[in-house]
Formats: C-alpha cells, sequence, structure tokens
C-alpha cells in the first residue's frame, strides 16, 4: 500500500519548525529540482520513501495580523490547514498558545487530523514532560500529543511513524526526486527573512521583504544580491545598525547558512531600499507575490 499526503506545520515562530522539517528530510531538503511555484501549499520539502509520500508546507509563524500583510499571511496560513490531510502544531515547552486566537478556534473546530508536537524537552525536567502533556492533551482532547526534541532528534521516528499512519493511501503527488517546489532563489530569500525574524524585534520583521536581485553562479563562487525593503527611513537605520554592525552580521549569518544549503562559496550583497507602507498597498503586496493576481 502506498501513501501520500499533505501536512501543514503551524506554530509560533522559533517553536523549531524548521529543525523538524530539515531533520525528518535530512540532507535531501540540499538538493534542489526548481520548479514553478504552486499557489496551492507554500511547500517546504518533500519526503519520498518507497512506500509514502509526505508533502510537507512550512506556514508563516503565526502572529496577530495588524496589516494586509499579515491578513495575506494568516490567510496562507488557513488555506494550508484547509488543504492538508495532518496538521501538525508545534509548541515548545513554554505553555504559550499560537499568538492568533482565530486560529486556535479554527483548529478547536477543524475536523481533521491533528498532532500536537512538545518541542524542546530537552530543556525541562521529565515532570515537566508530563505536565505539559496533560496540559495540551486538555486543551486539544481530539490531537494526538507527542514530547519531541527536534535538535536531538529524540522521538523523531515516532513522528514519522506517526505521520505516515495518518496519511490517505494514495499514489505520489510528486516524482519521487522532487524535493521542493520552491526555487532556490526563494529559498534563500527565506534564509535572509528567517535571520531577519530572529535578529530584530517589533515591526522590523514584519516590515521587511527579501527580494534576490541577481543570482550569479560562478566557477568557484556563488555571488547572490538582494534588496532589503522596509516601510520607513527609521527602520532602514534599525536594520544598519550602529556603523552598520547589524547588518554586517546579519550578512555573515545568511551567508553561512545559504552556503550549507548551496554546498558552495557565496558572496551576498544586501542593500536596504525604503518603500514607504508597502506592506498596506495591494500593488506592492502582489509584486511580492503575497496576493493572486
Ligand atoms: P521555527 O521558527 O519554528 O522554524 O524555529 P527553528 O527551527 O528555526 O528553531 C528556533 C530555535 O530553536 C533554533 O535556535 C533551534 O536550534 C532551536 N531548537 C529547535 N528545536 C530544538 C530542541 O528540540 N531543543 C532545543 N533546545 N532547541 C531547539
Ligand atoms: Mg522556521
Amino acid at each position: 500500500m502506498h501513501r501520500s499526503g499533505f501536512v501543514t506545520i503551524i506554530g509560533n515562530p522559533n517553536v523549531g519548525k524548521s529543525t523538524l522539517i530539515n531533520h525528518l528530510l535530512g540532507e535531501k531538503i540540499s538538493i534542489i529540482t526548481p520548479k514553478a511555484q504552486t499557489t496551492r501549499h507554500r511547500l517546504l520539502g518533500i519526503l519520498s520513501h518507497k512506500n509514502y509520500q509526505i508533502v510537507f508546507s512550512d506556514t508563516p509563524g503565526v502572529i496577530k495580523a495588524k496589516y494586509k500583510l499579515q491578513d495575506a499571511m494568516m490567510h496562507f496560513v488557513r488555506e494550508s490547514l484547509d488543504d492538508s490531510d495532518l496538521i501538525i502544531y508545534m509548541v515548545d515547552s513554554s505553555k504559550e498558545e499560537l499568538a492568533d486566537d482565530n486560529i486556535v478556534k479554527i483548529l478547536k473546530k477543524i475536523n481533521k487530523n491533528c498532532l500536537l508536537l512538545i518541542n524542546k524537552i530537552d530543556l525541562v525536567s521529565q515532570e515537566m514532560v508530563i505536565s505539559l502533556a496533560n496540559f495540551w492533551s486538555q486543551k486539544f482532547p481530539d490531537f494526538k500529543v507527542l514530547p519531541v526534541s527536534a535538535l536531538n532528534k529524540y522521538n523523531l521516528d515516532n513522528v514519522l511513524n506517526t505521520i505516515i499512519s495518518y496519511l490517505p493511501e494514495s499514489p505520489a503527488y510528486f516524482p519521487k526526486d522532487i524535493l521542493t517546489d520552491r526555487s532556490v532563489r526563494f529559498i534563500v530569500s527565506e534564509i535572509i527573512r528567517e535571520k531577519i525574524f530572529k535578529r530584530y524585534t517589533k515591526e522590523i520583521p514584519y516590515s521587511s521583504e527579501v527580494v534576490v536581485e541577481s543570482f550569479k553562479e560562478k566557477a568557484k563562487i556563488i555571488e547572490i544580491n538582494c534588496i532589503i525593503y522596509v516601510e520607513r527611513t527609521s527602520q532602514k537605520a534599525i536594520l544598519i545598525g550602529k556603523n552598520g554592525s547589524a547588518l554586517t552580521s546579519l550578512g555573515s549569518a545568511s551567508r553561512r547558512d545559504i552556503q550549507n544549503f548551496l554546498k558552495k562559496k557565496v558572496f551576498l550583497g544586501l542593500y536596504i531600499k525604503v518603500l514607504k507602507d508597502w506592506k498596506k498597498k495591494s500593488s506592492d503586496l502582489k509584486k511580492f507575490g503575497y496576493i493572486k493576481k
């Protein structure tokens, strides 16, 4: 029997969603077959095996929408929930719920298989793990709850087997040698965006958009130039930091991950441009692909 299906991972920023996907996919995600973007899913990775194919889609970290952009992002989240065969809701060992209670409501009502992963249990005691498992099982009685450590690969075999057991019987959706449907450029911009999310606070992450302007592969190095769009001049100053220090360190951290991903030396140029209030303008949101044309 062959099983196949779409799995959406949802959770607050920083709980460990990407770590889980990377570890489940292993090294495989480092080989990319560029392919046209689908609008149905925000695909991150496809894990294929003789007997199954799991199509993972990572969602933007769940936040409470304050702007048009955030609306569009949360719309992606709701859309991928609708299209999934299994939803993985990841929390970490703090007891924080999703930042958007509308999505919590949807999760409670949704008539789908849901798996709740309590991640980062390496950071807490055994008693705490039990108390967390009780806490979440009471909140979401219909969900299967599993404690894991994505970083230490603890309980991931169990996660994988559980995922497979929830997938419908179906032929594969994608050729088995395809690992993602996103372009290399897209993934590069996501790596930088992720670093911005981790390094800056308040509205900065949500006011920034990364666009890869050029991508040139040479014999020994890949030259990548990106523009980071922000909404206001004051945000540009924050991104750059004192004497450029923040931008330099953003660049090094991003370059390190991009090099790991592309398995080649990378030159990364980051330039910042102000595009006034882009987040509130439909035309700009379309340009960046957040709203369908
Ligand atoms: P995402 O924003 O949900 O995709 O989170 P990431 O996968 O980027 O992880 C955020 C941070 O948590 C990183 O520093 C990870 O190394 C760390 N992290 C992820 N999983 C674990 C875990 O199981 N244990 C610990 N201690 N840290 C983890
Ligand atoms: Mg992530």
